[in-house]
Parts: structure tokens; C-alpha cells; sequence
């Protein structure tokens, strides 16, 4: 049917109630072809309620919780376009008509809203209203409402074919209620279950990260068991030995260097592990300073010179091509890179050579530093390359690696450093041939400083062996501390034994104290006196008062003479603790006894210029 009843020329009778048959008939085939709730409501407003000439219709439906109506779909001016409803509004249960028919069931038809206080105004005022509930099971799912400008506009075939149209629409509402419920619980189950196996996953990792965690623990102490076990079997057994005086004296020459290899040994391990422990408590810090890249490169190799030379290896570094000389980056870590990659290619590498190539690609965006350390030692198995870097991982048989000495943490260590530094490192090998470590660094320029204006060293930085142990010192001068007193305040008796011997044996006057609060009160009875110390030397670990208390005290009596921490602590808090202590310089245990006296030496001078005083 296309046309729809015209109320003004309304048809009566028989030809009336064909009409309606025909709409009710039409409206019935339609809802039967939809299933989604959409479809349903919009059919009834815009087809049914339109045919029947109504200017107005908005269809509520009540919420899940049988408190409100909301308008679903409509007709007239409350539809503009499409399915949109103008300014759409919830309407309680109960307030208005169409809320007293929710409310009620019983159908409602108002001939003049002036008269009934009920009547809300939605868009326009209209004096017309008719509302008839739907119902389902006795239920009432929603409302059908038109209104129209006339007042007794509605008459009662209005009232029935409303009643019809909400009976027959009533099921399909329903269903496709239900099918919408069911829907949203379906989504709902199968979020559920996504978070689920979601949580599943997540305990999964962790249980296996524990897992790992708890290997990686028992895998550590049983290496490190090992690693320990070993030199120390070795000191122990040739200590005993040379304590009971057995051997000839070129055993006994033996058996001495064994102790300084092992305890070297064991000293370079406890300083990875150290290290190790910083890297893996995400404690990289990365502290970028100006250096000059020539000679903080051929210092490192130098330190090594030695060692290729004992093996007979030539040890050669070089630069290609325009490398910037000044250069952003952390001079530490720089340095113990290259200082492990150049050692392990001389522990590696029985005959041959060693050559340390740098050269440096400047790009517009990030230019780079390229380090090379190439070895024709033993080579690695191209299947091992990928642990190389892994903590603890020897990657060759350790057997046939008797006599070099090595943690398996060196490698790991590096690595750390190098991806702190934001570079990365790659390996060529070849077994029984050689291997290549190329590592590429970013190539950050100091501030202000151009690539050209780079090449050129900076003037005024320090080109040549570190401050602390100069070459010049170390060869000039027998007696390093002559002239100097120094004040020790340290309890361990054998340590104590061993700092008298080393700092007399290099010409120092030598008071020791066995605590803080002795140390504090020698030094003040020096005071004023010809033999007040120079220099102390203050172990932080002590009974009575630590070296942390006592190094305030000494400060604060005479801030002019300098106090170097003497610990077995090493970690970076340890060092910042020091230093707020007032401590001036700090140095490690265990001690290198072939530099320590000059070590001191070069802290006190170091201390001297830094307050403008002539060393001597
Ligand atoms: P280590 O303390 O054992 O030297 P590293 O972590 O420095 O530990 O190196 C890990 C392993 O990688 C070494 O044990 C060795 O097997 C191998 N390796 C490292 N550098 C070289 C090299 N230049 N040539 C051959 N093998 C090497």
C-alpha cells in the first residue's frame, strides 16, 4: 500500500477497515522479515505509525533495570533523518504519561494536555496524546506514543489499531531483546575469558622468570664456587708450603708467583662480579664527559703492552682516515672496553699479533666510531658466537683452556657497557685462524664542538696516563712518600702489617691507629705539633667509631689535610657515601702493592694542587 489514510479526508466504514487490515496485514509480513531490534522499532515508527497518518510517534522501550524509558525510534519531528532522534530523553517509570502507562499498563488517551497535568513536553506542545503499552508475558517491555496538535484527535479504531500494532510488535521486541542480553553476555563471558587466559599467560612468564631467576642463582654460586675454590685451593696450598719452609729457593720463587697470579686472579673477579652486580641492578650509569680519544685509546692498549710482550705478540693500534681526537662519551667505561677486548685477544692468541684499528663515519644524522680488535689467536666456533656475551660462558672447552685464566664474565660485562654507551658490537671468527671484535660506538662531538674543530686535541685536557698513576712518578721517584707522615686508622692487624711495609718501604713516617676513635685523638695531639700527619688513610670499617665518623671529626679540626678512604667496599654508593663523609680520595681493597705507594703519592699531590699548594 502507498498511499497512507488521510485524516482530514478520513474513509469511514468498510473502506476504513479494509485500510487498516491492509496496514496491520502489510506491518505484519514486514516485522517477520527482521530480526535485529533496530530493524523492529523503526519498522513500527517509520512504516506502520507513518501509513496510518499520524504526524508523530516515538517508540520507549524500558531499561533492563525497570527504572527509566528511553526513546528507541520515532516519527515526525522527532526523526530529522535517518534513524536519528532528535534530542533524544529518558523519561522515569512512573512521571508523565508515557511513564504512568510503564507504569500501569493501561492505555492512555489524553484529548487536551492542557487539562492534564501529566503531560510532558518534549519537542513541541501538542494537545493530542496517545500511549499504549507493550507487553510481553504480562510484562511491559515499552510504550507507544504519538501525540498530535488537535485536541480529541484520536479515536478509539486509533486507540485499537495502537493496541494491535504494540500485541503484534510485542514478541519479536522481546526476542530480539533476549537475542541482544544473550549477545552482550556472550561478549561479556568472552572477555572474561581472553583476561583469563591473558592472567594464565602472565603467570606463565612468571613462574618461567622465576624459574630462570632460581637457575641463574644456582647456576652463580656454584660458578662462582668454583672460581673461587680454585686460587684459593692454589694460595692456601702454596702459602702453607712456603710458611713450613719447603722447596728449594727456585720452588719457592714458583710457588710466590703462583700467590700473586691467583690473588690477581681473584681480585679481577671480585671486580666483575662487582660490576656485574651494578649491570644487572640496572646501575649503568652512564657519566659523558670531554676526552681526548687518541690517548684514551693508546693508554688503554698500553696497559696491556706488557702482557703481549711477555707472550710475544705484536701489539699494534691504529687510526683511519679523520677521526675526531675530542670526543663525548664515559671515559671509564670506554676504557674498560677496550681494555677487555684487547686483553682477551692477547689471552686468546698464542702467536701472532694484535691490532687495534679506529676509525670514525660521520653521517648528517648520527655519525659513528668504528673500534676493531683483531687477533690471530684461537679462533671461535661460529656456533658459540651467540654466547659469547652470555654471564659465566667460557665458549671453549675449559679443559683445553687450562692455564688461561678467565671468568666468563668479561665478555658479558662489555656488552653491558657497550649498550649503555648506545653502541653495539659484532664478532668475525675463525677457528685456529683468528677473530675480529668490531665494536661501533655513537660519535658524540662535546658541546659546541664542530666535527673539523673535533680532530684537533683539546689543549686543555689531559692527553696521556690517568692523573692517579703517573708515568713520570712512577719511574722517577724510589721513595715516593719520603717526607710525607701519614696516619692510618685501620684494625686488621695483617693489613695494617702490610701498609706499614709498603708506605715505609717508599719513605713515610708511619703512625697506625686501630680504630676511629683513637685516630681522632693521636691526630688531635698532633695538632700544632712538627709532626702533624700529612695524609690519613682511613679504613671505613671499624669497631669503636667507623672511618665514616672519624674522617668528620678529623675534617672538621683540619679540613687542609686530605683523608683517602681505604675500603673492601666497592660498589657506587659505597664511593658517594665516602664522599659525604668528607673523605677526599678512595681507594680499594684489596691493594696493588707494587703501586699503592705511589698511588698515595699521586692523590696527595692530586689534593695539594686541587687547594693550591706546591706538592713538595
Ligand atoms: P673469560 O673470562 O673467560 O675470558 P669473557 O667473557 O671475556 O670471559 O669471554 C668469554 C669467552 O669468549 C672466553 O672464555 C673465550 O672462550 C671466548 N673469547 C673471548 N675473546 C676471545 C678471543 N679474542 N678469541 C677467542 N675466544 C675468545
Amino acid at each position: 500500500m502507498t498511499d497512507t489514510l488521510n485524516r482530514g479526508l478520513a474513509p469511514t466504514g468498510e473502506i476504513a477497515r479494509r485500510r487498516y487490515l491492509d496496514i496491520l496485514h502489510q506491518f505484519t509480513l514486514r516485522q517477520s522479515r527482521f530480526s535485529t531490534l533496530d530493524d523492529i522499532v523503526w519498522n513500527i515508527a517509520k512504516t506502520a505509525i507513518a501509513e496510518l497518518g499520524f504526524v508523530d510517534c516515538v517508540v520507549y522501550l524500558v531499561s533492563d533495570d525497570g527504572a527509566t524509558l528511553r526513546q528507541v525510534a520515532a516519527h515526525g519531528p522527532k526523526n530529522p533523518v535517518d534513524r536519528e532522534i532528535f534530542h533524544e530523553i529518558t523519561i522515569p517509570v512512573g512521571e508523565g504519561i508515557v511513564g504512568h502507562v510503564a507504569k500501569t499498563g493501561e492505555v492512555q488517551c489524553v484529548g487536551d494536555a492542557r487539562r492534564d497535568p501529566r503531560y510532558i513536553k518534549d519537542d513541541d506542545f501538542r494537545l493530542s496524546e496517545l500511549a499504549v503499552p507493550i507487553t510481553h508475558a504480562g510484562r511491559i517491555i515499552g510504550v507507544l506514543d504519538s501525540e498530535h496538535p488537535e485536541a480529541n484527535f484520536f479515536s478509539d479504531e486509533d486507540i485499537q489499531l495502537f493496541t494491535t500494532i504494540a500485541s503484534l510488535a510485542s514478541n519479536r521486541i522481546e526476542t530480539a531483546l533476549a537475542m541482544e542480553r544473550l549477545e552482550s553476555t556472550v561478549e561479556r563471558l568472552e572477555k572474561a575469558r581472553l583476561q583469563l587466559e591473558l592472567q594464565a599467560e602472565e603467570l606463565r612468564e612468571s613462574r618461567l622468570a622465576a624459574e630462570a631467576a632460581s637457575e641463574a642463582k644456582t647456576s652463580f654460586l656454584a660458578n662462582m664456587s668454583h672460581e673461587i675454590r680454585t686460587p684459593m685451593t692454589a694460595i692456601v696450598g702454596f702459602a702453607g708450603l712456603l710458611a713450613d719452609g719447603k722447596g728449594d729457593s727456585e720452588e719457592q720463587f714458583k710457588w710466590r708467583s703462583q700467590l700473586t697470579v691467583n690473588a690477581d686472579y681473584l681480585q679481577d673477579l671480585i671486580g666483575n662480579i662487582l660490576d656485574m652486580s651494578s649491570v644487572e641492578n640496572g646501575m649503568v650509569e652512564v657519566n659523558t664527559e670531554e676526552v681526548a680519544l687518541q690517548s684514551l685509546v693508546g693508554d688503554s692498549v698500553e696497559i696491556l703492552r706488557a702482557r703481549a710482550n711477555t707472550k710475544g705478540l705484536t701489539l699494534t693500534c691504529q687510526f683511519v682516515g679523520e677521526v675526531p681526537d675530542r670526543l663525548a662519551t664515559d671515559r671509564v667505561k670506554f676504557r674498560e672496553i677496550i681494555v677487555n677486548l684487547v686483553s682477551n685477544a692477547i689471552k686468546y692468541t698464542e702467536a701472532g699479533s694484535i691490532t687495534v684499528t679506529v676509525s670514525a663515519e660521520q653521517l648528517p644524522e648520527h655519525s659513528s666510531l668504528k673500534v676493531s680488535v683483531r687477533d690471530t689467536g684461537i679462533g671461535i666456533d661460529t656456533t658459540q658466537l651467540d654466547k659469547l656475551f652470555v654471564p659465566f660462558n667460557r665458549v671453549h672447552d675449559t679443559t683445553r683452556l687450562a692455564g688461561i685464566e678467565g671468568t666468563g664474565l668479561g665478555l658479558a660485562l662489555t656488552y653491558q657497557f657497550i649498550k649503555a654507551l648506545g653502541g653495539d658490537i659484532s664478532v668475525i671468527s675463525t677457528l685456529g685462524e683468528g677473530s675480529e671484535f668490531v665494536l661501533i660506538l655513537p660519535c658524540a662531538l662535546p658541546e659546541g664542538v664542530s666535527w673539523s674543530d673535533a680532530a684537533a686535541p683539546n689543549p686543555f685536557l689531559q692527553s696521556g696516563p690517568s692523573p692517579v698513576l703517573k708515568e713520570t712518578d712512577v719511574v722517577n721517584s724510589e721513595q715516593p712518600l719520603e717526607g710525607l707522615h701519614i696516619l692510618c686508622c685501620e684494625d686488621s692487624e695483617p693489613i695494617a702489617l702490610l701498609l706499614e711495609v709498603l708506605l715505609t718501604g717508599a719513605g713515610a713516617q708511619f703512625t697506625r691507629c686501630v680504630n676511629g676513635a683513637k685516630g681522632v685523638q693521636r691526630f688531635e695531639s698532633l695538632l700544632g705539633s712538627s709532626s702533624v700527619p700529612d695524609l690519613v688513610l682511613m679504613d671505613m670499617q671499624m669497631p669503636v667509631m667507623n672511618g665514616y665518623q672519624a674522617t668528620g671529626h678529623l675534617k672538621r679540626m683540619q679540613p687542609d689535610v686530605p683523608v683517602i678512604a681505604l675500603t673492601a667496599f666497592a660498589l657506587k654508593e659505597d664511593v658517594d657515601r665516602c664522599r659525604s663523609a668528607g673523605c677526599d680520595h678512595y681507594l680499594t681493597k684489596p691493594i696493588q702493592a707494587g703501586t699503592f705507594a705511589q698511588q698515595v703519592r699521586s692523590l696527595y699531590d692530586e689534593f695539594q694542587e686541587a687547594s693550591g699548594r706546591s706538592a713538595y
